[in-house]
């Protein structure tokens, strides 16, 4: 499932292309994914210059003339491709053929964006910018940000009884954070997945905000995880995977100790430790 680093690599590469350009055109072919019906969507957007592209969380956001955000949640398996030619996609097209083709916009000056999902968890959404600006408010803080302090993060973390595995995928908490890198995070700062958040101390907060950081910049620089299905906005597979030290490695040595990292599954989730650099125990708070 795409997360930060996957979203961000999408963001960036979108922002050197789509900024400037005019939607002339959008073909629905699965209206399932819009959060409105197909024929308003469509009305809303045509004609549309596209003034920035940006993101909050998992979200890829377009910024359009109206004004109006076009919000992309990428969901499990969600794909944006751009192709630089119009009908580009597809049959003799610069990408080949995506599988599950969702929405189609026909740019000016020319060229397409695709999106494409093959198990359809994505989502398209259109809002004015004061419903922007409340659903934004509604999700934690950008962990990039460097005005999330880590006495600001301690603060959040000491106020919830949740495992921090959960606490760290919930996006009201923070953004932008899936199973994949909550594990690696946690592995790197040795944080058992099942402790509560509240037990995380002042020192070891300031060490996981650190890891958090650390973490998604590499993934950011790798473009991205693909274990299977993300692929960049040109297609192409993020490079990050070799990097994993926990997460997918089960029954393989800790890179630390050689102790087989184990597999726990909570809250429908696995989470990926290794049992001995990541103890359950740890001290309770008076
Ligand atoms: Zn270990």
């Amino acid at each position: 499932m795409p997360e930060l680093p996957e979203v961000e690599t999408v963001v960036r590469q979108l922002s050197q292309t789509l900024p400037g350009r005019r939607i002339l055109e959008v073909e629905v072919i699965h209206p399932d994914l819009l959060r409105e019906a197909s024929e308003s969507f469509r009305r809303d957007i045509r004609g549309s210059k596209i003034q920035s592209v940006g993101r909050r969380g998992k979200n890829i956001l377009l910024a359009l003339s109206g004004p109006r955000f076009l919000s992309v949640n990428l969901g499990m398996t969600g794909q944006l491709l751009i192709a630089p030619h119009p009908g580009g996609i597809g049959e003799g097209g610069s990408l080949g053929t995506p599988p599950h083709p969702v929405v189609l916009f026909t740019l000016d000056p020319p060229g397409s964006l695709l999106f494409a999902d093959t198990r359809r968890f994505g989502c398209l959404r259109l809002w004015t910018p004061e419903a922007w600006e409340a659903e934004s408010a509604r999700l934690g803080p950008e962990p990039l940000d460097r005005g999330l302090t880590p006495r600001d993060f301690h603060r959040l973390l000491a106020r919830s009884r949740s495992p921090i595995r959960s606490w760290l995928l919930d996006q009201t908490h923070i953004v932008g954070i899936g199973n994949i890198y909550a594990s690696e995070v946690l592995f790197r700062v040795g944080i058992h997945p099942k402790r509560p958040a509240r037990s995380v101390d002042r020192i070891e907060s300031g060490r996981l905000l650190k890891a958090v950081r650390a973490v998604l910049t590499e993934a950011i620089r790798a473009r991205g995880t693909t274990l299977r299905d993300f692929r960049t906005a040109t297609g192409d597979r993020g490079a990050f995977e070799p990097s994993l030290q926990a997460y997918g490695r089960a029954g393989m040595p800790c890179p630390r100790c050689n102790t087989p990292i184990e597999r726990i599954v909570f809250g429908n989730r696995s989470a990926f430790f290794c049992p001995c650099c990541q103890p359950l125990e740890y001290r309770e708070k008076a």
